[in-house]
């Protein structure tokens, strides 16, 4: 595959608007122009950081059993050599979460879903519905990612889904969280994107949105984030769910101790903190599989995407 890869960069080197791929097909696509060598860098440098976010959570996800099958999807928004928008980068379909790499990505037009980093790739479909309707109607997240966590989706399966304040990690979702009740109607259709649009809006202006006898989706500013929130309001999930489970009377937190630890959770978890969360399982991710991140490939993308 390295061989194949610096055979594809010598070639490319000699005309970046040819593009080979897997041997099978050459296929005309357009470069940015206008950019200086300094931009052209950054936006590879900044792309690959983003892919080997992303693929951390993916792996994550996996890690805790939160994914399920080859099915659901977590994308991100990044700049990109071949489109002044940027693309929605994202797994390519039938990949094992436990094996995502930086490099394995598609990354997809943010309008069209036509795949414009990754040709001959094929995407999750139904994530075209859910997360482009999704980064439509909240231009102010760079993430969303959607899956169907056990607790979580147990929830949302409840005639009363709400989050209870029976805990330290239910409370800092108090009131950062939507409520899709209902609206459930059956698998994402990628031709109207109009499921897309439905969650945006039921999503509003928060964070978390428990989508009704379906899963889970969170929002973020960065990939940190977005994965950050997915993981602990599962784990609130989890331990409200099992609270039920006994069958005991709950003890329920105050509303000013609620409110307080609210906000002082907000105030803890910064962008910085985040990315430390993340960047941890990264090392763990990097021990555990030291191909998992080659930094080599990053050259690769400034070809092929
Ligand atoms: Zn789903």
């Amino acid at each position: 595959m390295i061989s194949t890869r610096l055979i594809l960069r010598e070639v490319l080197k000699h005309d970046s608007k040819k593009i080979l791929l897997r041997g099978l097909a050459t296929v005309q696509r357009q470069r940015r122009t206008g950019l200086s060598a300094a931009q052209e860098k950054e936006i590879v440098r900044e792309n690959w950081e983003l892919r080997c976010q992303l693929a951390t959570a993916y792996r994550a996800f996996e890690k805790f059993g939160m994914s399920e099958g080859i099915c659901n999807h977590l994308t991100a928004k990044a700049p990109s050599l071949f489109k002044e928008e940027g693309v929605a980068l994202l797994v390519p379909y039938g990949m094992y979460w436990s094996q995502v790499t930086p490099e394995c990505f598609v990354g997809i037009d943010l309008k069209t879903a036509e795949v414009i980093e990754g040709l001959g790739r094929e995407p999750e479909t139904t994530a075209y519905s859910i997360h482009l309707g999704v980064y439509d109607a909240r231009p102010d997240v760079q993430c969303v990612m959607h899956t169907h966590p056990q607790y979580s989706t147990t929830l949302s399966v409840l005639k009363d889904p709400t989050i209870q304040m029976i805990s330290q990690n239910a409370a800092r979702f108090r009131t950062n969280v939507a409520y899709d009740i209902g609206g459930y109607d059956g698998i994402a259709n990628q031709g109207e994107n109009t499921e897309g649009k439905r969650l945006g809006q039921a999503l509003g202006d928060k964070d978390v949105l428990v989508m009704g006898n379906h899963g889970l989706l969170t929002v973020g500013e960065t990939i940190p984030m977005a994965y950050d929130r997915h993981y602990y309001f599962e784990r609130a999930a989890e331990t409200q769910v099992l609270a039920y489970q006994t069958g005991k009377p709950l003890s329920y937190l105050p509303d000013d101790v609620a409110k307080r630890t609210e906000e002082g959770i907000y105030a803890y978890v910064t962008k910085e903190v985040v990315a430390k969360h993340l960047n941890a399982l990264r090392n763990v991710f990097m021990k555990e599989d030291p191909t998992f991140i080659d930094p080599k490939n990053s050259e690769y993308m400034e070809y092929v995407g």
